[in-house]
């Protein structure tokens, strides 16, 4: 397809962050890899290039600021010849970005751009008034399903993952409650049926049977905002998203939550003989302020994203059981540089599938792209509005699951970005997330 530059992009303005999908085509015309690319591309880096200069700052901690190019997460594809890449900023900024698509001379021949998002209503009159772009809104939730289900028969290796327990080696690790998760990749193009957990701002739980039929059955206030609202309000230094997730993860929570073992002395054995261990949390933040203690922001972060993680996971657990379906997959950015919550989400599903539902395994799925599928799936839409068709290839087997064999697969493959993905795979394994762009800028 070729049309204009509008039909390569996706955009998904939601209530805390704009994710932007840019497909950088190796045979269209020239705005393809000129300058409309080069400015997307670079969108983030370059401004905070000027924004770091002086303060002394850490360049990479400063990226999610303004804007962020998620390197680990792009892809070459074959069948489209083509790369995509995924950035997000903050939507507070989008009088910023509008400005600069104005400055850059960006949006000559883009008439309108599908888009999903609140901010696909809020900023209309924006785009309109600045660029002349008609902002098309599309339903989110199917935009996300389209997504998840484009995405999944492209031949990209690793995308879905489960999270595994960790062996406790320490002292410090048995005693905690929360546990260290390994991820391992699933081979699949096809999760239906699923129940859909979208952690954003809010929380959104859909049940999914197929592409073009699913149900909004639940959701929650408590999501993704309330973690970054309470941050902002209890742990004002920390204005890094990404920082404050890696905080999180060397806090003891114990701290400020009230335990079974704070209140029964040790494990507490139940009527029918089984046990709440007493690391369990009883109350969370019901010892906060008490007794002299004292909790830095580790702490309270580290409690704050298990207290929102486990209400998420016991309202999804609930859903899926009154649908009588185990599959659930979580999404959206609440996940993104925030291992703690990945890690109480798999622990917490593994714990309510042993003891409240003998027979029937839940399994909690994570799905690398996160926060993105809307942006992608208001790709695919503007691809349609073009009348387009838009290849959707069969997978291919997946490469060997050894980490030579993936290599190895990656290379013979040739693709630009794999040995990247391949990286970024194993560093999440670690619980590690690489943040980015080269030449010094991220690492
Ligand atoms: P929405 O579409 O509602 O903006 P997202 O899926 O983009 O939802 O998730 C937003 C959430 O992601 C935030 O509430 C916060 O918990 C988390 N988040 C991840 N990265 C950032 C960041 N750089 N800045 C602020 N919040 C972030």
């Amino acid at each position: 397809w070729g049309g204009h530059s509008g039909s390569r992009l996706g955009l998904d303005v939601g209530g805390t962050l704009t994710k932007l999908v840019f497909f950088e085509s190796e045979t269209r015309p020239s705005w393809c890899n000129g300058h409309f690319a080069q400015v997307i591309k670079t969108l983030g880096i370059q401004a905070l290039r000027s924004e770091a200069e002086g303060s002394g700052k850490d360049f990479c901690r400063q990226c999610s600021f303004w804007g962020e190019r998620d390197r680990g997460l792009g892809f070459y594809d074959a069948d489209l010849k083509g790369s995509f890449h995924f950035l997000c900023f903050s939507t507070d900024k989008m009088e910023r970005f509008v400005g600069l698509l104005a400055e850059q001379d960006l949006h000559h021949q883009i008439d309108e751009i599908y888009s999903t998002g609140g901010g696909a209503y809020k900023y209309a009159k924006l785009f309109q008034e600045v660029l002349g772009i008609t902002l098309k809104p599309v339903d989110e939730l199917g935009v996300v399903i389209k997504g998840i289900s484009w995405l999944l028969r492209r031949e990209i290796a690793e995308e879905v993952c489960w999270l595994s327990e960790k062996p406790k080696k320490s002292l410090l690790e048995m005693l905690s409650e929360e546990t260290v998760s390994e991820c391992h990749f699933v081979d699949t193009n096809n999760l239906f049926p699923f129940i859909l957990v979208n952690i954003g701002s809010g929380v959104s739980i859909v049940r999914v049977d197929g592409t073009d039929k699913f149900e909004r059955i639940s959701g929650s206030a408590l999501g993704g905002g309330t973690f970054w609202g309470l941050c902002n309000l209890l742990c004002p230094e920390r204005t890094d998203f990404a920082a404050a997730g890696a905080l999180a993860d060397s806090g003891d929570a114990s701290k400020v939550n009230l335990l079974v073992e704070d209140i029964y002395g040790g494990d507490y054995e139940l009527a029918g003989g089984k046990k709440l261990p007493g690391t369990l949390t009883a109350s969370f933040f019901a010892k906060a302020g008490r007794n002299g203690g004292e909790a830095n922001d580790a702490d309270v972060l580290r409690a704050l994203i298990t207290m929102i993680s486990q209400n998420i996971c016991q309202i999804a657990f609930l859903n899926s059981r009154l649908h009588g379906i185990t599959r659930i997959v979580f999404t959206g950015n609440f996940l993104r540089h925030n291992p703690v919550a990945g890690g109480v989400i798999a622990d917490n599903m593994r714990r309510v599938s042993a003891t409240a539902l003998p027979g029937k395994k839940l399994e909690a799925l994570f799905l690398l792209h996160e926060g993105y599928f809307g942006a992608l799936g208001s790709f695919l839409q503007n691809v349609e509005g073009e009348n387009a068709e838009i290849p959707s290839c069969q997978r291919l087997p997946a490469p060997l699951p050894t980490l030579l064999g993936k290599l190895a697969a990656c290379s013979s493959r040739g693709k630009p970005g794999a040995i990247q993905r391949t990286w970024r795979s194993f560093g999440r394994c670690f619980r590690k997330r690489e943040c980015g762009e080269g030449s010094g800028a991220r690492a």
